[in-house]
């Protein structure tokens, strides 16, 4: 079996190929500048065929994907003879609400269901579905599935998603906290356990989940029981350019001395904050780290800020869970950066948590970077939501 994992924004679409036999990824690729100009980057994975790195023209996300069909069937760079041979695709989908809290079958009633979504991933969702239509429209009757970000954090108890603002904003509206990157939290965690030769139930895991966007998740027996981003990706830690955990006052005075409205506002918080608003450095986590290195208290600062509060999170959440057995780092300065993760790791030590230097510096493979001795195990675990996707599509359309 064969799955097409599609992931649409508003002007890009990643996709990969998946062959379910092996979980290979036979074929990836990138369009960019959909509906502007349009470039596709597509990379055969098996057998010898070239990269195919080129403009063409993308006008809609149809014809995306049927730039993206075309390449994956081609005598020249493809790595299946006809677009048959593709089973399934598995979308990513943003924002579940409470509707989603699993894996769905992609009908013309889910696709309701999803457009009321909308509102609450207004630049997110709207995209996703756009990638959803256009795959309809050139693929036919293929099964497709939608994943969702949200859905792994639909058990968390009222405790823990409630804000304390009037119930009734909750009921009318669904605000609450949904979190984010639940496929990466999910892929890591179950990850984790098989890893330490345990079943998932019977653990409890901190997953750290550091990117530009960055996510921690508190996992007790394979369910997520809290995590920090909330209603929107915008909270929680501060990230590359995301503001993270802000007394709302603030805005309000910002809003007020500089007369600025509330989307310019919002566009501050979330693309001018994070460690670039505190660094005036970079959002990019390498860039901080050689410019901290040249002696710019900024960078560190943003650097200690963003170590800091990974520590505080996740300490709240074992308090949370009443114990943790192991710690997970993901995502791009997850698995990257020895450096950051060995500055988080230093507040564990309440943990009795001590790090194996030699395996904290290995890169690219899922590795345990404790000590043997360590009370609690800390793992490196390379994050891979398109294998989730592909895989809970594989078992939808099985089912079906
Ligand atoms: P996204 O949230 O966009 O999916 P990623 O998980 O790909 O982000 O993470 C991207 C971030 O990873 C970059 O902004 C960069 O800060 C960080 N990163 C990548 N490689 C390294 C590295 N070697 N050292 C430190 N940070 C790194």
């Amino acid at each position: 079996m064969k799955i097409l994992v599609i992931n649409a924004g508003s002007s890009s679409l990643k996709y990969q190929l998946i062959d379910m036999e092996t979980e290979k990824v036979m074929a990836k690729g990138l369009c960019e500048r959909i509906g502007i100009d349009g470039h596709l980057k597509h990379s055969p994975l098996v057998g010898d065929k070239p990269v195919f790195n080129e403009d063409i023209p993308l006008p809609t996300h149809a014809e995306a994907i049927a730039a993206v069909i075309e390449k994956l069937t081609s005598e020249e760079y493809g790595v299946v003879s006809s677009m048959k041979e593709i089973d399934a695709v598995g979308h990513r989908v943003v924002h579940g609400g409470e509707k989603f809290a699993s894996s769905v079958l992609i009908t013309d009633e889910v696709m309701a269901a999803l457009e009321e979504c909308t509102p609450f991933a207004p630049l997110h969702n709207p995209a996703n579905i756009t990638g959803i239509n256009a795959c309809r429209e050139v693929m036919g009757d293929v099964p497709m599935v939608g994943v969702f970000d949200t859905a792994f954090h639909q058990t968390m108890p009222g405790k823990a998603f409630m804000y304390a603002v009037p119930y009734e904003y909750y009921e009318n509206d669904g605000i609450r906290r949904y979190g984010f990157h639940g496929t990466s939290h999910r892929y890591v965690s179950g990850r984790c356990a098989e890893l330490m030769g345990k079943p998932i139930e019977e653990l409890k895991i901190v997953s750290c989940h550091m990117g530009n966007g960055s996510s921690i998740a508190a996992i007790d027996g394979g369910k997520c029981i809290d995590t920090s981003m909330g209603f929107t990706p915008l909270v929680g830690l501060p990230m590359g350019t995301r503001c993270g955990d802000l007394d709302a006052g603030v805005i309000q005075f910002i809003m007020n001395k500089y007369g600025i409205g509330i989307d310019e506002m919002l566009n501050i918080l979330n693309k001018k904050s994070g460690v670039l608003g505190v660094s005036g450095v970079s959002s990019d986590f390498r860039d901080l780290d050689n410019a901290a290195a040249e002696g710019n208290e900024r960078a560190q600062l943003a650097l200690d800020m963003f170590h800091y509060w990974v520590a505080k999170v996740a300490g709240s959440y074992v308090a949370a869970m009443n114990g943790v057995d192991a710690i997970v780092f993901t995502a791009g300065v997850g698995e990257n950066s020895k450096s950051s993760r060995a500055a988080i790791a230093e507040y564990f030590g309440y943990l009795g948590v001590t790090i194996d230097e030699e395996a904290n510096s290995k890169r690219g493979e899922d590795v345990c970077i404790s000590t043997p001795d360590s009370k609690v195990k800390v793992f490196v675990i390379p994050t891979n939501e398109e294998l989730v996707i592909a895989r809970d599509t594989r078992d939808i359309v099985c089912k079906k």
